[in-house]
């Protein structure tokens, strides 16, 4: 590692690839293929005006998304071991990475934020599919441990939004290693009686849906998110059956009682403070008063009454 294959490589790279055609300003939504200007697909939060087909967006726009005025305090992630096997398929591992950094501008596919939502304090981390499709690698990991850490520290609740095609192969049996890793991480959010809520978008699959992301105390989903552990084709050829329309999608899962709420992203900040306050302020507690005398069966018990408002 030097700093001409970190810095000046990527460099050269991005100004050889660059496109000749200006960025293009017409979306094609992919499921109803309809042309949407990028203004409005922007200010619409990138859900297609037509369908309501909501896409992919980056870490970044999602943080800017939920906290209070879009303002958040990314934190550094941990240094890891950035190619622990010297992977190679096609091209090395190394150079995906470094390709994926310069693309994104992001270190990792997850970014960590602490803010506020609602005025509470909130620990956000939130994945980036267009970084390697999500893959949780050692990095990744060690991000969900310093999230929840983070949590703890400020006694805050935390919010995991995971967009991943599950555990990152370049990294063998050390990324199924942060399947525990971020169970583990999780729970000692739970241990301090903190909030845990996981909000589910298109798509959290494989070694994701695995660990963190089914563990949510609430588990939120976004409309039309894929969410599963297998693709539906690897099923259908294992169990040889055509499986159901809709199958793994947000709204199976509800039906399914997989996830608790299927959530417009529009309305998914006020979901989740709505969601944060229920679980985090105190109600008053209830009165406990003793049933009128001669009552023949409930004679005895007592039943709680929920004080007057006030
Ligand atoms: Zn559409």
């Amino acid at each position: 590692m030097n700093w001409i294959s970190n810095f000046v490589r990527p460099k050269i790279r991005a100004l050889v690839t660059k496109t000749e055609v200006p960025e293009n300003l017409w979306h094609k939504c992919p499921s109803c293929a309809q042309m949407i200007f990028h203004r409005e697909l922007e200010s619409n939060l990138r859900v297609c005006p037509h369908c309501g087909h909501h896409m992919r967006i980056p870490a970044r726009e999602r943080l800017t998304l939920l906290f209070d005025d879009g303002d958040y305090n990314p934190i550094e992630l941990p240094e890891t071991p950035s190619d622990p096997l010297r992977f190679r398929d096609r091209k090395r591992y190394a150079e995906r990475l470094r390709e994926a950094q310069t693309k994104t501008e992001s270190k990792e596919a997850v970014l960590v934020a602490h803010g506020r939502m609602g005025g509470r304090p909130t620990v956000i981390a939130a994945f980036d599919f267009s970084f390697m499709g999500g893959s949780m690698g050692i990095a990744v990991g060690e991000g969900l441990v310093a999230a929840a850490r983070l949590a703890v520290l400020q006694e805050a609740a935390l919010i995991v939004v995971p967009s991943s095609g599950g555990a990152r192969m370049q990294e063998g049996i050390l990324s199924l290693m942060q399947l525990p890793r971020s169970v583990i991480a999780v729970e000692e959010v739970k241990e301090a009686g903190l909030p845990y809520v996981v909000v589910l978008t298109d798509p959290t699959t494989g070694g994701v849906t695995a660990s963190f992301a089914m563990l949510g105390d609430i588990a939120l989903a976004e409309p039309g998110a894929v969410i599963g552990f297998a693709g539906q084709r690897v099923i259908e050829e294992t169990i040889r059956e055509t499986l159901p329309e809709g199958f793994q999608r947000a709204e199976y899962l509800l039906e399914h009682g997989m996830v608790d709420m299927v959530v417009h992203r529009r309305d998914l900040r006020d979901t989740l403070i709505r969601i944060l306050k229920l679980l985090r302020d105190k109600m008053p507690p209830a009165e406990v008063v003793p049933l009128p005398q001669g009552d023949g069966k409930d004679a005895g018990k007592a039943t709680a009454r929920k004080p007057e408002a006030t």
